[in-house]
């Protein structure tokens, strides 16, 4: 690319780089390229070639490497790292499941770009500026790679405003069906690409509901159930499942899915999660086996303090409420909780609860959600299996 435009980055943002990590802030570009988003070269301060990198001049994040290499990010080049990161899923969508994350950002060597396929449509988030350059390239290549028969952009993210860009739902290729039917390890469930959470479910807790459905047992409690994917897996061998939520749409489709998978023992909970753990304590309530599966409650650092006593407060009395030799599957999606944080709380949650909680199990992020450890930000999901000692 020798007439490409460059960036001129601080010796800081070059020493982030060679931690790799793929973001550039806007406070380490010594010198911004002239050129509307796209790709970039980009030199540290003594002209040295540092990589090529997508280039939003409105964000904060103004440059994402891509490449060591001086590359042009044509056709080709798209189709290359996309069908990389189908390749590694390539084990996954096999007789388990018809639904998986194909692009994962940056864990997957592609910033600011999610894929999510659900059986024969993908699901697409556009989060930066740089990558929108490339929406034709990057909709050719999905479609030669994955022959899908219908994209939609899940483009509502509040993100792309701080790239500048519009927000929307927006159809690419084809028709996505209003929802589509997932197949999960023997449970079926419907997503709902267009409105519903994420692009349409959690495919990042399949294989935790996986675990959990070995371990269910008696009478069962799915908290934050949303459509009830841990409570259709718990159904299979608890006698009876409470699934909770507060939202009444996501009740609905808790009906609905225990429907499609011929189980009559889950009943829908519509109740705030806080308000119905602490009336089922005062009641003396007894479970064998709970789920916690809240949504991030730590949206950011400022508000971290404030996020654990609210996850303490409902390990706590999740503990609490398990019958002697019960179950207690944990977990938090908030980025700004550290595993280590994740796992104090829960420790100190323990204590208060004056229970025997064994670990029994830590778990993390499936292969379709790669975590690179020099990218932080790849990393957000953890969880604890934990049983009541006595
Ligand atoms: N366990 C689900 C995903 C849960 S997402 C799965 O695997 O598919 C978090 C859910 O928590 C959402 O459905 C949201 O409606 C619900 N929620 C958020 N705050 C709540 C509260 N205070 N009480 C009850 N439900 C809540």
């Amino acid at each position: 690319m020798p007439n490409a435009p460059q960036a001129v980055i601080s010796a800081r943002g070059a020493r982030r780089w060679q931690d790799g990590h793929p973001w550039i802030f806007k406070s380490d570009v010594v010198s911004r390229p002239e050129s509307p988003a796209g790709a970039v070269g980009v030199t540290d301060q003594a002209g040295r070639f540092l990589g090529t990198a997508l280039w939003s001049p409105a964000s904060e994040i103004s440059l994402r490497l891509v490449s060591r290499g001086e590359e042009s990010l044509d056709a080709a080049w798209w189709r290359a790292r996309i069908g990389a990161a189908v390749q590694r899923r390539a084990a996954l969508l096999d007789a388990d499941t018809n639904a998986c994350r194909l692009v994962h950002g940056e864990g997957d060597g592609l910033p600011s770009f999610v894929v999510d396929r659900y059986d024969r449509w993908l699901v697409v988030q556009l989060l930066s500026a740089g990558l929108e350059a490339y929406r034709r390239e990057i909709v050719e290549a999905l479609v030669a790679l994955t022959g899908a028969e219908g994209i939609l952009a899940r483009n509502d993210a509040s993100v792309r405003t701080r790239e500048g860009l519009s927000k929307g739902v927006e159809p690419l290729v084809g028709i996505v069906p209003e929802t589509i039917e997932v197949r999960e390890h023997g449970v079926r469930y419907l997503a709902a690409p267009h409105d519903g959470q994420k692009t349409g479910a959690f495919l990042d807790q399949r294989e935790a509901r996986v675990l959990v459905g070995t371990v269910a047992r008696g009478v069962a409690l799915d908290v934050f159930s949303y459509h009830g994917s841990f409570a259709l897996h718990l159904a299979r061998r608890a006698r009876r499942v409470r699934a909770v939520d507060a939202s009444t749409a996501a009740l609905a489709r808790v009906r609905e899915n225990a429907a499609l998978n011929g189980l009559t023992n889950i009943e829908p909970v519509e109740a705030d999660a806080f308000d119905f753990l602490r009336a089922e304590e005062k009641l003396g309530a007894r479970y064998d086996s709970i789920v916690l599966d809240p949504p991030a409650f730590a949206k950011n650092r400022a508000s971290l303090a404030g996020a654990i006593r609210g996850y303490r407060d409902i390990n706590l009395r999740a503990m609490k409420l398990l019958a002697p030799g019960g179950m207690l599957y944990t977990a938090s999606c908030s980025y700004h909780l550290s595993k280590p944080d994740f796992l104090e709380m829960l420790r100190e949650s323990a204590a208060a609860s004056g229970r025997r909680m064994i670990l029994r199990a830590v778990t993390g992020q499936p292969v379709d959600h790669p975590e690179v450890l020099t990218i932080p930000e790849t990393g957000y999901l953890k969880g604890a299996l934990l049983e009541a000692g006595d």
